[in-house]
């Protein structure tokens, strides 16, 4: 495999290495390292045999995760195809939209993504298979639509597959190896395209992270223990950066497992976590909540978990001391990054983050970090500006989209639209994003600063600040509110303590409050337009 890119690279080591130990589980379903990549090695023969993909050519994945995911995701790659996760939470009219982005030629699909977008696929010509991942009754008599497990069988039979070896394919590592769409926060979902090689570099950006935190402490990092499986919960999606690039490829290659699930329920993860000793949790800070402030945590036994990490959105500095309040053997992490990075760009672990609760973390060796001016100069530390990312892991450009990719990678650079600064040793410290600052008749107000402010108070388990248009000021400041179970406060209440912590014009004028967690895209983001409409303009 000399000339094999990293990521197959990757695979076809740990699996040799790792052999019978389990790598993903599902509800009853498993699958070893060997049974996984029997499944691959057979499936990438098929893409490349009967369905025709070629170098290049998109294999669009959209799925729940499912143990199929990753199967698809590594056969696509191992033929030189580009892998193109999409959102599986999509509408229809979303799917149809990143499948003509795209130009998919094969799609592999669950049953209920098949389902909607039965209807749309005379308007997607160049779609040319769709292969259903799952059992399904469908359409057998469709030529266009395909069973995975006609194919490749059932998951707990992958172990029995014949031993075939990977197709023959001529891959470079600068190659083309994914398309990987944004979580579409401020505007449409973007597909950011990235080469092998930046795929694997998140797992050294990661390694070369924790590498520093021991570095700056004046001790010699320690060797990864690789004979301790460590068990993730997978609580977020594959098909986004984190889940990609930031637990399958790094838990391949240190032989860990990923225990998934049908969707995210803290009340199903707490019996999962007991069961498999899952040591692993996180994702996005929301789920860690979920799980530390749950009123049944202490019915089981949580005792595996050694490592809470999360990235991808905004966390309260009251996270750090909550876990370690609940697990005060267990390390905290927070990450900063972008699908346009491949995930991982910052770090904060460990000892640094307790230290540094408000930071993302400092970058690794070889990841510049720059905060730019309104001028385009670079700014010193201490100063907000627009935060600028140069890593080995950065995507090349976004698909199809010369406009937003002329505005976001300019010079090995990828321009955030994240508002930040830098302290003097280097950490990244996230003020708000560029698009998401409130202006009240002319003050600048960093929507996660009153956010802050609110989370603070014993009784508020999210919280989520938003511009109320008004006629003369602009925008006022509008919160929602999830109260933790069982706690209640005020909305007068509420404003005096958030007006203890910041100036009076940023004091929400009007706070909702409900029960429910806030409405979130799959990625944890809160869904700020969908709140936005919850409030009368005023003035
Ligand atoms: P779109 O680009 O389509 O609007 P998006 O930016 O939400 O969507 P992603 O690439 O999934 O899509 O998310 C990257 C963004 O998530 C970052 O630019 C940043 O705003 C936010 N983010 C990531 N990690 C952190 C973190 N640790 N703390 C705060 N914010 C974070
Ligand atoms: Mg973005």
């Amino acid at each position: 495999y000399s000339e094999a890119p990293p990521t197959i690279r990757a695979l076809v080591e740990a699996s040799k290495a790792f052999g019978d130990r389990p790598l993903l589980v599902y509800e009853d379903e498993s699958a070893s390292y060997l049974a996984h990549y029997k499944a691959v090695s057979h499936f990438a023969h098929v893409l490349k045999d009967n369905f025709n993909v070629k170098p290049g050519d998109r294999v669009a994945i959209i799925m729940r995760n499912y143990p199929q995911w990753p199967v698809a995701f590594f056969a696509a790659l191992s033929i030189g195809a580009i892998a193109t996760p999409m959102n599986s939470w999509w509408t229809a009219d979303e799917l149809e939209y990143g499948l003509q982005n795209a130009g998919v030629k094969v799609a592999v699909i669950d049953p209920q993504i098949f389902e909607r977008i039965r209807e749309h696929l005379d308007r997607l010509p160049d779609l040319e298979s769709v292969i259903i991942a799952r059992e399904t009754e469908e359409e057998r008599n469709n030529p266009r639509v395909h069973n995975f497990e006609d194919f490749v069988g059932e998951t707990n039979d992958w172990v029995k597959l014949r031993d075939v070896p990977l197709p023959d394919v001529s891959i470079m590592p600068d190659d083309d190896a994914t398309l990987m769409y944004t979580s579409g926060t401020t505007g449409r979902p973007k597909g950011a395209v990235a080469t092998n090689r930046a795929v694997i570099s998140n797992f050294l950006n990661a390694m070369t992270c924790q590498a520093r935190m021991f570095l700056r402490r004046g001790e010699a990092p320690p060797e990864p223990d690789l004979s301790e499986q460590r068990a993730t919960l997978l609580a977020i999606p594959f098909f986004h950066a984190t889940g990609a690039f930031a637990v399958l490829i790094p838990t391949l290659l240190r032989g860990d497992k990923i225990v998934s699930m049908y969707k995210w329920d803290a009340s199903k993860a707490l019996p999962i976590i007991e069961n498999e000793k899952i040591t692993t949790i996180g994702g996005v800070p929301a789920i860690a909540w979920q799980v530390l402030e749950h009123p049944d945590r202490d019915k089981y036994d949580l005792s595996s978990i050694s490592v809470v990490s999360y990235g991808g959105a905004p966390s309260a500095p009251e996270l750090v001391s909550t876990i370690k309040k609940r697990f005060p053997d267990a390390a905290p992490g927070n990450g900063w990054g972008m699908t346009e990075t491949c995930a991982t760009a910052t770090l904060n672990i460990g000892e640094d983050y307790e230290h540094r609760p408000d930071s993302a973390g400092a970058p690794p060796l070889a990841v510049e970090l720059k905060i730019v001016g309104p001028d385009g100069a670079a700014l010193p530390p201490g100063e907000v500006g627009e935060l600028w990312c140069k890593s080995p892991s950065n995507c090349r450009s976004y698909w199809n989209r010369p406009d937003a990719t002329a505005e976001t990678f300019k010079d090995g650079w990828v321009v955030t639209g994240d508002l930040a600064r830098l302290d003097e040793e280097g950490f990244l410290y996230l003020v708000d994003r560029a698009k998401d600052m409130l202006i009240r008749g002319g003050e600048n107000i960093y929507c996660i600063e009153v956010e802050s402010a609110l989370y603070d108070h014993p009784a508020v388990m999210d919280a989520s600040v938003v511009g109320i248009p008004h006629k003369v000021l602009g925008e006022e400041v509008g919160a929602v509110v999830q109260l933790k179970p069982g706690k209640t406060v005020g909305e007068d209440e509420l404003r005096a303590h958030v007006a203890q912590q910041l100036a009076a014009f940023k004091v929400p004028v009007e706070i909702q409050f409900q029960t429910d967690p806030l409405p979130r895209n799959a990625n944890g983001k809160i869904l700020k337009p969908e709140l936005r409409e919850r409030f009368q303009p005023r003035g």
